[in-house]
């Protein structure tokens, strides 16, 4: 069979596409899209010839089963998205499953992510992380998965749509205080970047300062929980805890 090529595009500079992802997507038989005429444009801006074809979250299933067909005649398929690196809270993971099951090689070519590329400059702990992608979109389900930032001692990292940035973090100050260091990454390698590194209410004013502040493209990352230094160790509190109850 011919191998699947998983292929970062740009998140906002065309400069940022890799040789290596030019020569891949003017070798394949096929390109799949998850939006094929908004990648027209990035592959017309490269004289790439290929087909595409349509893979999105309401068709995955479907186009899974056609692709790996194709693959297993002997035609290769690249798979990119809208921008930045696929499956990264974009479509491709149920054909990956798939080409995993089939024996079908998958070869993922490194390049941009803006999750990565924000966390690298946000002065934030990079050491451990854990990307959440997109928080839900009911207050309640948000607050119940920011609850779990609570004892987090590592850095979380988001994506939010500009619609909904304002309230995501105010749920953050209402959920985990205003002791924790915010940093937005906005409009990651376009004209006009950003990074708005704050408290969440430092954070919340800026958004609140211009309506212009609030568009455009984040990626918000939250500080872990301080380190309690002053605590006991676990086992020290139990014997208090013990002790505690034989006083009168
Ligand atoms: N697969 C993509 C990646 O590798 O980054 C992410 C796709 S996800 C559907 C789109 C979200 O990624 C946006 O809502 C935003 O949170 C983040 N994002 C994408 N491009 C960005 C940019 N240039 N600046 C800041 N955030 C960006």
């Amino acid at each position: 069979s011919a191998p699947l090529y998983i292929v970062p595009t740009p998140i906002g500079n065309l400069q940022d596409i890799t040789q290596r992802a030019l020569t891949v997507l003017n070798e394949v038989h096929w390109i799949a899209a998850e939006d094929t005429r908004h990648s027209q444009k990035l592959l017309q801006h490269f004289s790439i010839q290929a087909k595409t074809l349509s893979l999105h979250d309401h068709n995955e299933e479907k186009r899974t089963e056609m692709l790996c067909k194709k693959l297993q005649a002997g035609e290769s398929v690249a798979l990119i998205s809208d921008a930045g690196t696929p499956l990264i809270s974009d479509p491709g993971f149920v054909l990956v499953r798939a080409c995993r099951a089939q024996n079908i090689d998958v070869i993922a070519l490194p390049g941009p992510c803006a999750a990565i590329t924000a966390l690298s400059a946000s002065g934030l702990s990079t050491d451990r992380f854990i990307f959440e992608g997109f928080l839900p979109v009911k207050t309640q389900a948000r607050k119940t998965i920011l609850e779990t930032l609570l004892d987090r001692s590592c850095t979380s990292v988001f994506y939010e749509a500009p619609r909904r940035i304002v309230d995501t973090v105010t749920d953050i100050k209402e959920t985990l205080g205003d002791d924790r260091q915010l940093v937005l990454a906005k409009e990651l390698t376009k004209t006009f970047e950003r990074y708005i590194c704050d408290t969440p209410d430092g954070v919340l004013a800026w958004l609140r300062a211009d309506p212009v502040h609030q568009k455009g493209e984040f990626v918000l990352m939250v500080s872990g929980a301080p380190r309690q230094t002053d605590a006991l160790p676990a086992d020290a509190m139990a014997l208090l805890k013990r002790l505690k109850q034989d006083l009168p």
